[in-house]
């Protein structure tokens, strides 16, 4: 019973995709399993909750995927995103592990879907899930429940009482009472601290509060700080985070994956004084829009304005809020509340760089300016077809990259390079160990899952079972 007198083997941290994975292993090894959730139920979930697909090593086509998707090319990929800031072992065990997820999912609650049309490219080494990350992480939640995983919601843990990188037990506040909950092992599974305003701004300074966080306003990484205070071994860029251009009237937490905007490959981004400050058409938008959040968060104000016009509207996803809309430029800025004339002279500048090409948003195209600092590469046309659309845009913080060092069985690593006795960590929280810079998409669920998986193993094997 939760609270209880008699200790469980395993205790969960949080609960979201890692969490679950790790939860349901450990239950189905036989151990005695208590998730504590800080989110109510209606929330539960995480960051997880707003996930759409999952990368992961195929050998072959299947009904929801194109075709083969290797191990080397996997790890080339990775190789690609994060310039060698990976732990080889660790992210090869992932790349591996994760062949059996595209039948351990649906064996634990999860259901497939066919690859929706979408920006991002996925068809071949994504599987996409029915519903979503919140119907995975309801599945989930079934499959434990069924299983006898106690859960807890609203129930977070303050405090670890740890010695010697052994646990014991941990404080949690629950309907406002302080609970004392022992376990034989400890999975943290907590996400990151991208909420936790304060934190981001210990390296960013006050142009943190300008962020917008896409995910749960649950992941302040608390249990983070408390690894490091027992003296956990950190992993990754403390500033590291994953931030893309979003909308700026999208709200403070929680707006999930479609206030992101597609924009700005098919117009141009400028920034508070009305200047452009990036290429872009520099490449590919799934290969570029996750540097956008972090271009943003340098400029001035950390506010900028992405600029179309009517022909450019139908090549990316639409906007969850619609664009700021007018018939000529002065208009659309002072709708936007940005200077008319500034934003005139932006646009002539830009309309009288671009030299003429055959578009194709399928391809690297032609279509580019010359003589104009910065330059766009591709997809560059003349905004010139009414109406004119407008978008502000702020940093959209996905997941922050510091973490702690985790070995083969997701144990902690502390400062004096042992592994702690009882202690796991999965997801997010360790995540920086294999993604050290960078992010493939789908990436953030493999880890969670891989690692999820092998924390429950490995909990349950240090409990006894
Ligand atoms: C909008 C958006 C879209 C995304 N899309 C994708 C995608 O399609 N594919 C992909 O792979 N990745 C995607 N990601 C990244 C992905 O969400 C994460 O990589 C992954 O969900 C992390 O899982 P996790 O279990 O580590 O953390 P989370 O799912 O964030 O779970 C952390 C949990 O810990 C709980 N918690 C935190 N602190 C405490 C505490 N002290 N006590 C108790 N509980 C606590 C939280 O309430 C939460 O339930 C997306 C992220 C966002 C924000």
């Amino acid at each position: 019973m939760i609270g209880g007198s008699e200790p469980f083997d395993v205790l969960v941290v949080g609960g979201g995709n890692a969490a679950l994975c790790a939860a349901i292993t450990a239950r189905r090894a036989g151990a005695s399993v208590l998730l504590l959730e800080s989110a109510p139920k209606d929330f539960r979930g995480g960051n997880s909750r707003h996930t759409r697909d999952i990368r992961y090593m195929h050998r072959a086509a299947t009904e929801y995927v194109t075709g083969a998707y290797d191990e080397e090319e996997f790890w080339q990929d990775l190789l690609g995103v994060t310039g060698g800031a990976t732990n080889e072992r660790l992210a090869r065990l992932t790349i591996r592990d994760s062949e059996c997820l595209g039948d351990w999912m649906p064996a634990n609650g999860v259901r497939w879907q066919k690859p929706l049309r979408g920006t991002l490219h996925l068809t071949r080494s994504n599987l996409f899930m029915l519903g979503g990350g919140k119907a995975m992480v309801n599945g989930y939640y079934d499959t434990a429940a069924k299983l006898g995983v106690e859960i807890a919601y609203e129930t977070e843990v303050r405090e670890l009482k740890m010695s010697a990188g052994e646990f014991a037990s941990a404080m949690a506040s629950r309907n406002g009472a302080s609970n004392e909950y022992a376990a034989k092992a400890l999975v943290v599974a907590s996400g990151g601290f991208e909420a936790n305003i304060p934190w981001l701004k210990e390296y960013w300074g006050d142009v943190a509060e300008n962020f917008i966080i896409r995910g749960t306003p649950h992941n302040q990484g608390g249990m983070l700080k408390e690894l490091l205070r027992h003296g956990a071994k950190p992993e990754g860029d403390p500033r590291g985070c994953h931030a893309v251009a979003l909308d700026a009237r999208a709200p403070k937490f929680d707006g999930g994956i479609v206030t992101r905007l597609d924009s700005p490959p098919f117009g141009i981004v400028v920034n508070k004084q009305l200047t452009r400050f990036y290429d872009e058409g520099e490449d590919f938008w799934p290969k570029r829009y996750a540097i956008w959040g972090k271009l943003i968060a340098e400029q001035p104000d950390q506010i900028a304005y992405s600029i179309v016009d009517a022909k450019a509207l139908p090549h990316f996803m639409p906007s969850v809020f619609p664009p700021v809309q007018a018939a000529s430029i002065p208009e659309l800025a002072g709708a936007l509340g940005i200077d008319p004339m500034l934003l005139g002279a932006a646009v002539n500048e830009f309309n009288q760089a671009v030299r003429p090409g055959k578009f194709d948003p399928g391809a690297l195209d032609d279509c580019r300016t010359e003589g104009l600092v910065p330059p766009k590469s591709h997809w560059a046309r003349p905004i010139d077809t009414p109406p004119y659309y407008g978008y502000p845009l702020r940093p959209g913080i996905t997941f922050t990259y510091l973490g702690v060092t985790v070995n083969e069985q997701a144990q902690v690593i502390m400062q004096n390079d042992a592994p702690a006795k009882n202690v796991f960590a999965a997801g997010e929280v360790m995540a920086g160990n294999i993604l050290g810079r960078g992010y493939l998409a789908g990436f953030g669920l493999t880890i969670g899952s891989v690692f999820g998986r092998i924390a429950g193993r490995e909990a349950a094997r240090c409990a006894g079972y």
